[in-house]
């Protein structure tokens, strides 16, 4: 069997899941919210199975939706795409990662990848035959350093893998790091691979800003999105991909022996909730932000350091003042003993992991928020 599979665990995602649901867990794991997602949306997909196209659409994707991505991102991010050169659908963002890998990193190549890291990132960057080189963010900032980046890229660097607003800190890389990201791209003719997922979902007033915007990029980072973040429907796993020309080519070739193509129905209902209007949008931030706000200020009533959330559906609590070492055992404890999942963020690191810090997901209604912060009631004090 091939080791880079065999000898990997199942994600972290599945595992507190799964316990979750043997367990009757209040699962604030996996990131995934618990309202049904916009009607009219859902509404478009339903009818686009009763009444449209069923059978396999375009491998790139329904000339529709790449034409609304298109729209959308220079609408929202000043992007300037052609949605017959420039983008792709795929199944999720998940399949737009494994298809950019494959499709750029050769083996041998170096990919600079940034812990804390999205756990599919480096089976694939292995997969491919590439070479990881890990630049470790420091908490509780995130932020990128000259000296940091400088110690990862070299004249082997073929891509690095970038995730912004970042899982799991919740953290969103400043336009300063942007830069300064680019200038080592350009300056060792490196593919950025843009995991964008969380444009969307950004509180306070923040704007994402694409990697693709920044001087010199447009023509060498690959910007990858999800319908899933977007409008909360994560089962559904429509993604996208932009690109230059040249570069979309050589992926279009990789992601037509991993899927091929993704449900027409569903791209039916993406094309049509892209082009909401902007109230949709900023509702869904401040809905989330609320829900931030709520789960923030219970836990810290609860005795719980929380580190804030600048967008994501997440937050993180610092376990280490609870004298607390081990956030795996910590995470089982608290869907064994207490019925709340969580992610124990060590399963973001390949090396040196921070143990001491812990993921909520609080994408939730407020009876479930609640009704979780009730099961934690006790745990910090108890162990304070
Ligand atoms: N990248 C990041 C950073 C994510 O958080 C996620 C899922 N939450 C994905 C990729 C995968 O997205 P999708 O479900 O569209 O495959
Ligand atoms: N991205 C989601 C998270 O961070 C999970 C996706 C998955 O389960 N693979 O929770």
């Amino acid at each position: 069997m091939n080791p880079i599979f065999a000898d990997l665990p199942t994600t972290v995602f599945e595992v507190m899941s799964s316990l979750a649901r043997e367990t009757g867990a209040i699962n604030l794991g996996q990131g995934f919210p618990d309202d049904p997602g916009p009607e009219d949306v859902r509404r478009k997909a339903a009818e686009a199975v009763l009444d449209g196209n069923n059978q396999y659409p375009s491998m790139m994707g329904l000339p529709e939706l790449r034409a609304a991505v298109a729209a959308h991102y220079r609408h929202w991010q000043g992007l300037d795409l052609d949605p017959t050169t420039n983008v792709m659908v795929t199944s999720g963002a998940t399949e737009a990662l494994a298809g950019a890998i494959f499709g750029i990193v050769r083996p041998g190549d170096e990919v600079v990848l940034f812990e804390p890291m999205y756990d599919a990132y480096l089976p694939l960057v292995r997969l491919a035959g590439g070479i990881p080189r890990f630049v470790t963010l420091q908490p509780p900032h995130f932020r990128l350093t000259e000296e940091a980046l400088g110690r990862a890229f070299s004249p082997r660097t073929r891509a690095v893998v970038f995730n912004n607003p970042l899982n799991p800190t919740a953290t969103i890389f400043p336009d300063e790091d942007l830069a300064l990201l680019a200038d080592f791209c350009r300056r060792f003719d490196a593919i950025a691979i843009s995991d964008e997922v969380w444009e969307h979902v950004v509180f306070d007033g923040r704007r994402h800003r694409s990697l693709m915007a920044v001087e010199g990029m447009r023509d060498r980072t690959v910007k990858i999105g999800s319908a899933g973040k977007i409008f909360s429907l994560t089962g559904w796993k429509v993604g996208f991909v932009c690109a230059d020309a040249p570069i979309l080519k050589v992926l279009a070739k990789s992601h037509q022996f991993l899927t091929f193509t993704t449900p027409p129905n569903l791209q039916a209902a993406v094309a049509y909730g892209l082009c909401k209007d902007d109230a949709y949008f900023e509702t869904m931030r401040q809905d989330f932000a609320r829900s931030r706000d709520r789960f923030t200020q219970g836990l810290e009533r609860l005795g719980f350091q929380v580190i804030p959330s600048q967008g994501t559906y997440f937050l993180n609590i610092d376990i280490a003042p609870l004298g607390e070492t081990d956030d795996v055992a910590f995470c089982r404890r608290l869907v064994m003993d207490h019925g709340v999942a969580s992610i124990p963020v060590s399963a973001f690191y390949a090396q040196g992991a921070v143990k001491t810090v812990v993921r909520f997901c609080f994408a939730k209604k407020d009876p479930t928020l609640d009704a979780g912060l009730e099961r934690l009631a006790g745990v910090a004090r108890r162990a304070a």
